[in-house]
């Protein structure tokens, strides 16, 4: 048997680290791992020493087509850039959020011709068409995207905050068809009514905006959407979690036997509303970011086990530019700097092991989606997507310099250690030395194959 490529590193799995260990990969899948010796030769022999090979990153939120710049081919270059060889791609696409399996066939044939690293497809859940929620559930989705809030811009996804009774309309129908419901849980009227408070009192500066979206905004939607999804036994998610208490309220419904996880994102987990006021004249983002204390307690949570992933919530919309805080899109350019930035304050600050990463970013991810084990691990059969990081290496993050197209970031000027220095998609690599160097239209629709509880 010819192989393709040998890669030897330091790889890391979800359970272990092994040391100086060969990885044989062949027709894009890993057909060995082990010692080099034991391995026949490869037409590619990359040794990168004392580096790490970790499983490639497996985004669960990505939003491509919200903003009319990014697009496909700039959301999976900075993907690749980042580590990240799977985005999951959430359906508040400008011009319509696809439901149908028409919709997501015609997202599909856009997206394979642009990405450069592989994707899935959320559907849109819309009280308008409840029938789509059927249809489509064997369409390769991953499950479905449902708001609980009007985040900014939803009017442009054909997406709105949903009511209670939509909402357990479409966990009825969700749990029907054995599928996943997503939801963003900040509660509409709470935020609305705080928001009218301000506004008449022309409170509109920067900090109204996390100043209307207190904690209980969050964690009193998490109940909700918890005690439907108990009631109907549906598998629920909740993305971008950035509530401590968020955690336990899921925890204390999983041992009940609800099927319910929840993500949280980077920056949650390394900013406060501090750092936002410092560098608030840039960005805006939903949830807000919380207080120093709220930041700790992820960790907290993390280490406890309590945080099942780690997603970016990509959005790069343009930042601050109206008077009115309001007045602004809400959204972050975030995939690109994921990887190294959970890398930094988790790992180089002792609060994780690589084992630990690999879950929260890969193993997880994919499971909960079930494009597991083609995605999420470095195991035999699994497809050779690797993120190779050097843990040493310092550098400073220049929004300038990112490849989403809003051009900041909202860590600016951060120094971080740990950088992704190349990544492979199904043995082939698309980013090395700071060049993204994949192939538009190399990236593959991955179908949902099978549910897993986690
Ligand atoms: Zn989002």
């Amino acid at each position: 048997m010819s192989i393709d490529l040998i890669l030897t590193g330091n790889v890391v799995t979800p359970f272990n680290v092994y040391e100086r260990t060969s990885i044989a990969v062949k027709g894009g899948k890993i057909v060995s791992i082990g010692d080099k010796s034991s391995m026949p030769a490869a037409q590619e022999e990359v040794d990168v020493k004392d580096l790490v090979i970790l499983p490639g990153a497996v985004d669960t939120h990505t939003h491509s087509l919200g903003t009319p710049e990014e697009g496909h081919w700039n959301s999976t270059s900075a993907a690749a850039a980042g580590g990240v060889t799977t985005i999951n791609d959430h359906p508040l696409d400008i011009g319509g959020a696809p439901s149908s399996p028409s919709d997501l066939q015609n997202k599909a044939e856009k997206t394979a011709k642009e990405a450069i690293v592989d994707f899935s497809l959320l559907a849109g859940g819309l009280p308008e068409k409840l029938d789509d929620i059927l249809a489509s559930a064997n369409a390769g989705i991953t499950g479905y995207k449902m708001l609980m809030h009007s985040t900014s811009g939803a009017h442009l996804y054909g997406m709105r905050a949903v009511d209670d009774g939509e909402l357990y309309a479409m966990f009825k129908n969700i749990a029907k068809v054995d599928q996943v419901g997503m939801v963003h849980a900040e509660n509409e009227w709470m935020i609305n009514y705080l928001v009218d408070e301000w506004t008449k009192q022309n409170k509109t500066y920067l900090a109204a905006h996390h100043e209307t979206r207190p904690e209980v905004a969050e964690t009193v939607s998490v109940c909700t959407a918890i005690e439907l999804a108990r009631d109907l036994n549906m598998r629920l998610h909740i993305v971008h979690v950035s509530v401590p208490r968020s955690f336990d309220l899921i925890e204390r419904a999983r041992a009940e036997g609800v099927k319910v996880t929840g993500e949280t994102c980077p920056h949650y987990l390394l900013a406060n509303h501090d750092l936002w006021k410092e560098v608030g004249s840039h960005f805006k983002i939903n949830p807000p970011l919380r207080s120093e204390e709220s930041r700790q307690g992820l960790w907290k949570k993390i280490r406890e086990g309590k945080v099942h992933m780690i997603s970016s919530d990509h959005a790069p919309h343009p930042g601050i530019q109206e008077p009115n805080v309001f007045d602004n899109p809400s959204g972050s350019p975030g995939i690109e700097t994921m990887l190294p930035l959970v890398f930094h304050e988790g790992v180089y600050k002792g609060n994780i092991d690589l084992p630990k990463l690999a879950q929260l970013m890969s193993y997880n991810p994919a499971r909960l989606m079930g494009l597991y084990p083609q995605k999420g691990s470095i195991e035999v059969g699994s497809d050779a997507d690797f993120a190779i990081l050097d843990p040493q290496k310092e550098w400073v993050i220049e929004g300038g310099k990112l490849r989403a197209q809003s051009k900041w970031s909202m860590f600016e000027g951060m120094k971080i250690t740990g950088k992704v220095v190349s990544t492979y998609v199904r043995g082939t690599k698309v980013f090395e030395d700071e060049e993204v160097i994949g192939q538009r239209g190399y990236g593959q629709w991955v179908k949902k194959v099978r549910n897993y509880d986690l």
